[in-house]
């Protein structure tokens, strides 16, 4: 591979401020980026104005910067991005892929079938003619696997069909569904790798059907593990992550590079960013990250300072 061609991103959501959780994940894609000498993107993954706290995408920007990393090119809003999902809609509309569906959820929740996905859409209103709105856009699920080969979770599959049948692509109240909006912007940025947490493993499946309905390329995905609570809880502003506290932003880089098993030495417990980020740089290897859907910081003894 031409080693400049790499283009990774970060996509945080400014549901609340940067916790330790999402600094992994920061962490790890754009030191991937960096070693390939490649790009790296930050994307402000704000499409869902009720979800999102006033002022948490101008401080995850900010903590960003005072972590010391350094994004290629502007910063991209997806709530600017309204007429590229549009668009993106309409070529989905034209090939007769997505319908209009006017099911409750509660509805959904009395009468359809379940999968470890959730809901498997039974196909209500795929030929119902004439929804008025307010009504949510759905895909046509196709009956296939999709195969993809993880960099760091090896081969996976998964028949759409079969784990959540058609799924939303527009909200009902018109915000367009994420699976769509990522996939829109991965091409508009032209990523060629995404680094993320596991949580979004059981989404590829679905971004990788859109992007062949969009004649899109599909990236290489790495799927980091992602930390949890005593509780088996995804660390997030729901599971009470804690803001990071930037007095200790070496440490917490320090005890990223730990979790991620990079094997900081330990005369680095103290060391300043500018070293820390200047050791890892030398130092990264991806191989090195677990393999494994979740890590339990329970089990960690300094946990305490991040939830
Ligand atoms: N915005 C998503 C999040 O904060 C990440 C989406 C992605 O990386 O595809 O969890």
């Amino acid at each position: 591979m031409n080693p400049t061609a790499y283009r990774g991103r970060f996509a945080p959501s400014p549901t609340g401020a940067l916790h330790f959780g999402s600094l992994l994940t920061a962490v790890a894609s754009y030191l991937e980026a960096r070693t390939q000498q490649g790009l790296w993107l930050v994307r402000m993954e704000d499409l869902d104005p009720p979800r999102e706290i006033k002022g948490a995408a101008r401080e995850i920007l900010k903590t960003l910067e005072q972590f010391g990393f350094e994004w290629d090119g502007d910063v991209i809003y997806q709530s600017q991005q309204d007429s590229a999902y549009q668009d993106a809609l309409q070529q989905l509309k034209n090939k007769q892929l997505t319908f209009a569906c006017n099911c409750s959820r509660k509805h959904l929740n009395n009468t359809a079938s379940r999968s470890s996905e959730g809901i498997i859409y039974p196909g209500t209103c795929r030929h119902k003619i004439d929804i008025p709105p307010p009504y949510t856009t759905r895909i046509i699920a196709p009956d296939q696997t999709f195969h993809f080969i993880d960099q760091l979770q090896g081969p996976q599959k998964q028949n759409l069909h079969h784990s959540l049948g058609d799924f939303i692509i527009r909200r009902r109240d018109q915000l367009f569904a994420y699976q769509l909006a990522v996939v829109v912007d991965d091409h508009l940025q032209s990523i060629t790798h995404i680094v993320r947490g596991s949580d979004l493993l059981s989404s590829t499946a679905r971004q990788i059907f859109l992007q062949t309905m969009l004649s899109y390329q599909t990236p290489e995905y790495t799927h980091l593990p992602v930390l949890t609570n005593a509780e088996g809880n995804k660390l997030s502003k729901q599971s009470h992550a804690q803001a990071l506290d930037l007095t200790h932003a070496n440490l917490h880089l320090y005890r990223c590079l730990t979790l991620l098993v990079q094997s900081p030495p330990t005369e680095l417990t103290n060391a300043s960013l500018h070293e820390l980020w200047q050791w890892a740089f030398t130092h990264w290897q991806i191989k090195h990250v677990p393999a494994v859907a979740a890590i339990d910081l329970s089990q960690d003894t300094n946990n305490t300072i991040y939830y």
